[in-house]
């Protein structure tokens, strides 16, 4: 049943002197939720770009399903099913919600015109929908930069839904987000991975947060692979304590 959807094999990547993933190897499990934790500067957020398609890598493979990917570029990448979020959200702040959900659906969505004089069909149901499925329905037609951090994240999620990805990569979802906004992130988070059956990779430091959501996590520290494990097993790891865990 459970299929390997990424299979990274000893990446590599370094900028100028700097060795930012060594030898990195990992597994992203179809259908399941998986972590990445460690350390700020341990590499996480390059590991993602190097999957995505971001940057070339100095050395390694990295396949999704089966086909290597490291040669390709984030276009052609997201058209295999493959997204990301950022640590920054990146939002079209001076459009409404909706638009902000056309626009991010490249080639498939209403005409450039469409989006500036008004909207209809498929693509703007949908986007509602998903705009109701992150509890943002009610504020569809504000300007996207009115809404609180938190929201824009909500946001950004719904517009990468609005891509249908069989993996979603999400580098820090509720890092600013407010406590309140928390809880609610992380059901959607769920019940995307259950109702939609989207395979998610997940950067996050709030421990609560990727205890509670991923079945297996994997922790890196100056840019090589620590442990993993399932949570328990991450949470009692002597390495991983004593690298991250203890600081927290
Ligand atoms: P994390 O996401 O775990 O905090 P990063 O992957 O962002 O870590 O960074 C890993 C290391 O690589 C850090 O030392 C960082 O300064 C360096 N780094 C990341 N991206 C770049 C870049 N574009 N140019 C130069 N150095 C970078
Ligand atoms: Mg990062």
């Amino acid at each position: 049943m459970s299929q390997t959807l990424i299979a990274v094999d000893k990446v590599s990547k370094s900028f100028g002197g700097v060795i930012a993933n060594h030898e990195i190897s990992l597994s992203v499990t179809e259908g399941r939720i998986t972590g990445l934790i460690g350390p700020n500067g341990s590499g996480k957020t390059t590991l993602f770009n190097s999957i995505v398609g971001y940057h070339p890598i100095d050395g390694g493979s990295i396949k999704f399903e089966g086909k290597e990917i490291s040669e390709l570029r984030v276009p052609q990448i997201a058209r295999l099913g493959l997204l990301r979020t950022f640590q920054q959200t990146r939002i079209y702040s001076k459009m409404d919600c909706v638009r902000n959900m056309l626009i991010s659906v490249p080639h498939r969505n209403a005409s450039f015109g469409d989006l500036f004089k008004g909207y209809s069909g498929e693509q703007k149901d949908k986007a509602e929908n998903l705009l109701e499925f992150v509890g943002l329905y009610q504020k569809r037609h504000l300007i996207s930069g009115d809404l609180s951090f938190g929201q824009q994240k909500l946001l950004e999620f719904a517009m990468a839904l609005m891509n249908e990805p069989k993996v979603l990569l999400l580098d820090e979802p509720t890092a600013g987000i407010n406590p309140t906004l928390i809880n609610g992130l992380i059901d959607r988070l769920k019940r995307a991975n259950e109702e939609f059956g989207i395979t998610l990779f997940v950067i996050e430091h709030n421990m609560r947060v990727i205890m509670n959501l991923a079945e297996h996590i994997y922790c890196l520290a100056h840019g090589e692979m620590l442990a993993d494990g399932n949570p328990d097993e991450i949470q009692n790891d002597q390495r991983v304590v004593d690298a991250y865990l203890g600081a927290h």
